[in-house]
Formats: C-alpha cells, sequence, structure tokens
C-alpha cells in the first residue's frame, strides 16, 4: 500500500521533471543567443543538446512503465524560465549580462539536480534499476553543467567586474545589438 502511493507519487514527480526538460529545450536557445562569451554560448549549445537526450531518457522510463509523460506542469522551472527571459530583457552591458545568464541557468540545474536527486531516491526504494541508471546518467549532466558554469563564472565575473559604471547608453546598445 505504501510503496503503491510511493510509485504515484514518483511517476508525479517524473512527469514535473518531463516538464521541466521540455521547458528547457526551448529555454536554452534564448540563454545561448543572450551570449556573448563564446565559451558560454557554447556551453548553453552543449547542454541543450544534453537537454534533449535527458527528455529521451524520461520517455524510455515512461515507456518502462507503460506511462504518459504529459499532463502535468512544473511551475518551478515557469518561474524560472520567467525570471530568465527577464534577465535576457534586462538593459546589461555584455559580459554583465553573461554573469546574469549563469545566474539564471545555475539556478535551473540547482533546481533539476534536487529534482532528479529525487526521483533516483524513489527508483531504488521501487526496485527500478534501470530507471535509477537513467537518472543517474542525467544528474550527473546536470552536476557538470552547474560546474561548467561555475567555471565560466569566474572568468565572466571578473571581466564584469572591469566594466566601470555602465552608462545607461552603451547598456541600451549592447541590448539593441543583441535584439538585432
Ligand atoms: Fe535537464
Ligand atoms: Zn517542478
Ligand atoms: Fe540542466
Amino acid at each position: 500500500m505504501r510503496k503503491d502511493s510511493l510509485r504515484q507519487l514518483y511517476v508525479d514527480e517524473l512527469k514535473d521533471l518531463y516538464s521541466a526538460e521540455t521547458q528547457m529545450v526551448k529555454t536554452l536557445p534564448k540563454l545561448a543567443r543572450a551570449s556573448s562569451n563564446a565559451q558560454l554560448r557554447q556551453a548553453f549549445e552543449n547542454h541543450l543538446r544534453e537537454t534533449s537526450e535527458q527528455v529521451s531518457r524520461l520517455e524510455q522510463i515512461f515507456d518502462m512503465l507503460e506511462e504518459k509523460p504529459t499532463g502535468r506542469k512544473c511551475l518551478g522551472m515557469d518561474g524560472l524560465v520567467k525570471e530568465s527571459s527577464e534577465t535576457v530583457q534586462g538593459a546589461y552591458g555584455d559580459s554583465v549580462m553573461d554573469a546574469a545568464l549563469i545566474g539564471a541557468a545555475q539556478r535551473v540545474e540547482h533546481y533539476e539536480i534536487a529534482g532528479y536527486g529525487t526521483v533516483r531516491a524513489f527508483a531504488e526504494l521501487l526496485g527500478e534499476n534501470e530507471h535509477a541508471s537513467l537518472i543517474a546518467q542525467t544528474l550527473e549532466e546536470e552536476k557538470q553543467a552547474d560546474q561548467t558554469l561555475t567555471r565560466l563564472a569566474e572568468q565572466i565575473n571578473a571581466q564584469a567586474s572591469l566594466v566601470a559604471e555602465e552608462t545607461k547608453e552603451s547598456a541600451n546598445k549592447s541590448a539593441a545589438r543583441r535584439a538585432a
């Protein structure tokens, strides 16, 4: 009985992650486009490819469960996505914008790490070892993505700190160039 209800919670949490990942498939290209730093743009593009893989891992799990992945919206990710578009639309100069994008993206990675940690524990408890190993692969990618962003932040934040009080005019110019 208790296991049955944990299984139901497990499926709901997986649906939540499926929604979260599909939201990121749409959002990562926007973060890549808004990046000025080539390595940062590359990191977002790489993680977009991984994210598509993560979606397909979840689909494999749903196939094994004979369940559909749809029917739930991850509201946490919806909020993070909205914050990231606020960031993208902000009138920050190039390196400051890159620093802001990293901040937005790391919130997403940490959120995903929390979600996958939970479902991995559930999968192990429920004896779903195949699921657990798929989930572990994704969890590792999320942790790596977070570390890559931390590494990039070291140079990008340093660069951003060198930009003396940027005038509103130059920030607007940067914003206009990004929008073009
Ligand atoms: Fe992900
Ligand atoms: Zn959620
Ligand atoms: Fe991720």
